[in-house]
């Protein structure tokens, strides 16, 4: 039967990353008519019954769990190298990992040991049979953002692609048997060596939870702080476009895109961004996008639901003041 993998990051303590879940859900959905064993791949603790559960109910098939104290702490080496055993005995059509810290460290080095291709950073997958092959069409951002490129690995397995968090939903809805099978670890000289976890002080924001973000460009550059202001008015979160993260006016974390984060929200209020693709990369998901720019060519109006033609600089101040109005708060002129 065709396989397609799917590694199951564990965010310490013992916590199943979103993005495995995800990829497992858009997995099974995308394969629906195919006959295609979903396999998760789980390094570290045992995993418990609700672990398990929520592998089955995104999709899965079957897990397969290897339970060493080697594996507790990411380690490159470790990982690596128990991955390859994994896929060389099993033969894999399909490998996807999230584009997470761990994923981008562990896909490409995973990718050389197997000598097979890689598609990182991918925003979209499809899985076809092409010519009684199971074939993994990755699509990503290329040539500097201008384009949407859709890549093969027409001749090695397992074809591997890492996919950004947030992009697919998880799934609650499967219920199909669920195999829990261990693979035995070879445990190797260890070559790194933890010594100490440092916490994060600051704990960063977390966009992908958020119900409704204001989120401003390169256009409110000098009036950011009025983003910030909307936000803290309506008790939701503020993001931004590049342009402001690489001019030191936006926080990295609230970064959306490509290389920020991918985001869902039930409303995207966008002002003064253009809508690059490697902006809507992240963004273009949101249930509702509403979106204010001066120039009625803008290609975020491209995805919007509402598009506003309109000086952003002059509309937000109006737009606090009236919710500051609705509010019954005091109004600095
Ligand atoms: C490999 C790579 C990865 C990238 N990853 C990301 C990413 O993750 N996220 C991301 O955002 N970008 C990313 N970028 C950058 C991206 O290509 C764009 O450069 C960036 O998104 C542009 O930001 P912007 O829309 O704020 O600025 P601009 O493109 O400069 O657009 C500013 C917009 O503001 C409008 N405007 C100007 N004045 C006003 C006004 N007074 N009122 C209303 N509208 C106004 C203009 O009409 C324009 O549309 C990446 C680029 C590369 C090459």
């Amino acid at each position: 039967m065709k396989k397609v993998a799917i590694f199951l990051e564990n965010k310490l303590p013992n916590v199943i990353a979103s993005v495995g879940l995800e990829l497992i859900s858009e997995t099974k959905r995308i394969v629906s008519d195919i006959d295609v064993e979903v396999v998760g791949i789980w390094l570290g603790e045992s995993l418990t019954l609700e672990q398990q559960t929520r592998i089955q109910r995104a999709g899965a098939n079957r897990v397969i769990l290897v339970e060493h104290h080697d594996l507790y702490d990411y380690d490159t080496d470790f990982y690596a190298n128990t991955l390859q055993k994994i896929a060389q005995s099993e033969n894999f059509d399909i490998l996807l990992l999230g584009s997470s810290l761990i994923g981008r460290d562990l896909g490409p080095r995973l990718s050389a040991k197997l000598r097979t291709g890689l598609t990182a950073d991918a925003t979209k997958l499809e899985i076809e049979i092409v010519e009684d092959k199971l074939t993994l069409f990755a699509t990503r951002p290329a040539l500097g953002g201008n384009i949407f490129a859709t890549i093969i690995c027409p001749r090695t397995i397992p074809q591997m692609a890492t996919i950004h968090p947030g992009v697919f939903k998880v799934s609650e809805d499967y219920n199909a048997h669920l195999i829990v099978e261990k693979f035995a670890y070879e445990s190797r000289p260890l070559r790194v060596n933890i010594l100490k976890r440092i916490p994060k002080i600051h704990q960063a924001v977390d966009l992908t939870k958020a119900k409704l973000i204001v989120s401003g460009g390169r256009g409110v550059a000098d009036k950011y702080y009025l983003i910030k202001e909307l936000a803290a008015l309506l008790q939701v979160e503020f993001a931004s476009s590049r342009a402001l993260v690489d001019a030191q006016i936006a926080p990295r974390a609230h970064l959306v895109g490509q290389t920020g984060t991918t985001v869902q929200p039930l409303i995207y209020l966008s002002f003064g961004i253009s809508g690059a693709i490697q902006h809507l990369a992240g963004m273009d998901k949101s249930d509702k996008i509403i979106a204010i720019n001066i120039d009625p060519n803008a290609s975020i109006f491209e995805v919007a639901d509402i598009g506003i033609v309109s000086d952003a600089k002059e509309l937000l101040p109006l737009l606090i003041k009236r919710i500051k109005d609705i509010k019954g708060l005091e109004v600095k002129e």
